[in-house]
């Protein structure tokens, strides 16, 4: 995932011939300066911190300014300071417009019905998470046909916008789409839309640029969102290691093992939070190792689930096993481990004090109950025993 500042999207904006307010970005008070002699500043203008994160409006990201002297405390403000976590190191300067309305428009991808969606609402400005349900419009968009003349027609009458800015909405719907497909965008949004006397102007831009369709975009190179210090180190040693904020840890091989797993847990009320995959693997050092990482990431509980191919299942008993006596893990530890060498893996983790499940559903009934404190882990070793096959 790619998520790109304001001024990226709207450079992207203006090359689809979206409606945008006149502009310049500078990343230094010198730039500013500069700016200024060039008479490329337009007054009033509006001051805006270029971060990811939203919310500037309310937040003081976002400033006005009548004159050169306020835009210049204005940006000396802004450069180098913080904002939500991120450090400011553009701001861009743009025309103050006098906006009447503002809407909200976006076209993003509902995995739950695996079409693109569009939505479009009349109360804009606002953060979408914040707006009811019904204050929503949304259009699916099939990707064979696209986003249609009557879909285009119907959006833009329900926005009740003056003659020529129904027209300008219908435009720039088609823009939009335009933009999702042909920049491989995850999500174009515009919020919000202002109507600028008679007409629209997008006066924000956010979009996000799937990760898959990198290699077709080497302008984005290195700004991809960074690792955690833990999944660096993961990185370094050739272990394919994902936080993403949760209490189980989850160790299985292979991404498609990996992802179902993480899926059950999900279903059953679980909340994975760290997800660890083995890949084939027929070293136990290499899984020892990987256990202590997952070990550095304090989950609640951690849930084992191997299936064993190239990666054998006495190689993962006897990794976690090493792993575990360098470092006793505070968390129970539930493990199902099937496939190759099944029988010998089963018997190295029952000598280490590990029971093994064999039936996927019962483990991950177990695990939740153990992340929810419904079940508690056996204390002397740490470790939860489950039922042996
Ligand atoms: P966000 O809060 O991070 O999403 O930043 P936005 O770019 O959406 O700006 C926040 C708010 O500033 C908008 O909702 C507008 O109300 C206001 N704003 C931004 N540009 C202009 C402008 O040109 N004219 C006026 N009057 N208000 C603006
Ligand atoms: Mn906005």
């Amino acid at each position: 995932m790619v998520r790109l500042e304001e001024w990226r999207g709207k450079e992207i904006f203006r090359r689809y011939g979206l409606p945008l307010p006149k502009g310049v970005l500078v990343r230094s008070l010198e730039e500013l300066d500069r700016a200024f002699e060039g008479n490329t500043v337009p007054f009033p203008c509006v001051v805006k911190a270029q971060v990811l994160a939203g919310g500037r409006g309310k937040g003081g990201a976002v400033r006005f300014a009548e004159t050169p002297v306020a835009a210049r405390e204005a940006v000396a403000a802004l450069l180098g300071t913080e904002f939500k976590g991120e450090k400011v190191s553009a701001v861009l300067l743009e025309e103050k417009l006098g906006i009447s309305r503002e809407l909200y428009l976006s076209v993003t991808l509902d995995r739950s019905r695996r079409l693109p969606l569009l939505m479009a609402s009349s109360s804009g400005g606002m953060e979408i998470e914040s707006l009811p349900d019904e204050a929503i419009q949304k259009t699916w968009i099939h990707p064979m046909s696209g986003l249609v003349a009557y879909q285009r027609r119907k959006v833009a009458r329900t926005l009740s916008l003056p003659g020529p800015a129904q027209m300008d909405l219908e435009r720039i719907l088609n823009l939009i789409w335009r933009i999702f497909r042909e920049e491989d965008a995850e999500l174009v949004e515009i919020n919000p839309l202002a109507l600028v006397g008679d007409h629209l102007v997008a006066l924000d831009a956010k979009m996000v640029v799937e990760d898959d369709a990198l290699f077709r975009h080497p302008e984005y190179e290195g700004l991809q969102g960074e690792l955690t210090p833990l999944e660096e180190k993961a990185h370094e040693k050739g272990i394919a290691f994902v936080e993403i904020g949760g209490d189980i840890g989850v160790i299985a091989n292979g991404a498609g093992l990996t992802m179902a797993t993480l899926d059950v847990l999900l279903q059953e009320g679980g909340k994975p939070g760290v997800f660890l995959d083995l890949g084939g693997t027929d070293d136990s050092r290499k899984v020892a190792e990987a256990f202590l990482l997952m070990t550095e990431a304090h989950p609640k509980v951690v849930f084992v689930n191997i299936f064993g191919g190239v990666t054998r299942c006495d190689t993962v008993a006897k990794g976690l096993l090493e792993a575990m006596a360098r470092a006793p893990p505070r968390f129970p530890l539930v493990a199902r481990i099937r496939g190759n060498n099944e029988k010998e893996g089963v018997a190295i983790l029952k000598a280490g004090g590990v029971g093994s499940y064999t039936d996927l559903a019962e483990s991950v009934r177990h695990v939740v109950a153990l992340e929810e404190g419904r079940e508690q882990a056996t204390p002397t070793v740490g470790l939860r025993t489950g039922g042996s096959p």
